[in-house]
């Protein structure tokens, strides 16, 4: 005779369909062909209440986890709430850009006309690898060249702009590409230059264990594209960078 299995006690909570909370939203991003790699934000996909859900769902998913690493959290004080701690910290904190919607960025337009380089920077970002889920903590700064049409944005937006952007499982070349396609968006400079440097602990904490190694790369768009005396003069105004060898 076959018997039955017992459900599993560990399974994800079901939603009021049966259906896992991450199912369901695959699903809608399934039928809109929307692509959810680990840097994709995916708020449109979610609705209210459902983050507690999935929130829900993936502490049970941790707990597992940590059940499968042989740790005794019935016992262990210290490892007792870590599946929900850990929950939270990648749905409400370092990963919330992957499911909150993009801040609300007030922008007017160019009534002054600036005209001029602007560099915003050194902003400080915090992100984690795709690869390894380890911090990547480092630096980025921004040159903007408006134009009359350019909307100007206050100086405390990009950063909050980039913290929605880093605030993803990110591979570092990737995260400044989304974050000059955001800015363009938002403002549509003449050109935007973007520098991130930026320390990879999962060559620090494991891998090669090197400490000092950092990884810097720039994103360059429209004017500063074609001026490579713009482009100089944007570096030379970051301090202490050293692109190049310049
Ligand atoms: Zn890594």
């Amino acid at each position: 005779m076959l018997m039955k299995a017992d459900p599993n006690p560990l399974a994800a909570p079901a939603t009021d369909e049966g259906m896992p909370m991450s199912v369901k939203i695959r699903e809608r991003l399934l039928a809109a062909r929307k692509r959810f790699h680990a840097n994709d934000n995916i708020a449109d996909f979610i609705e209210p209440g459902e983050l507690e859900g999935l929130l829900d769902e993936v502490e049970v998913k941790m707990q597992a986890v940590l059940d499968s690493m042989v740790i005794d959290t019935a016992s262990d004080h210290n490892t007792a709430d870590t599946a929900r701690r850990v929950a939270k910290m990648y749905l409400n904190e370092v990963f919330r850009g992957r499911y909150a919607k993009v801040p609300t960025i007030t922008e007017f337009p160019n009534a002054e006309h600036l005209n001029e380089l602007m560099i915003v920077g050194p902003i400080t970002v915090r992100s984690a690898c795709s690869h390894h889920f380890c911090p990547v903590i480092g630096k980025v700064w921004i040159g903007v060249m408006p134009n009359e049409h350019t909307n100007v944005i206050g100086l405390s937006k990009y950063a909050r702009l980039a913290e929605w952007v880093m605030g993803r499982p990110q591979i570092q070349e990737e995260a400044v590409v989304q974050l000059a396609d955001l800015i363009m968006e938002k403002t549509q400079p003449d050109g935007l230059a973007i520098v991130m440097e930026a320390t990879h602990y999962c060559m620090a904490w494991r891998g090669v264990k090197d400490m000092e190694s950092k990884m810097i790369n720039s994103v360059m768009r429209g004017v500063f594209l074609k001026d490579a005396a713009l482009r100089r003069e944007f570096l030379a105004l970051i301090p202490k960078r050293n692109m190049n060898g310049n």
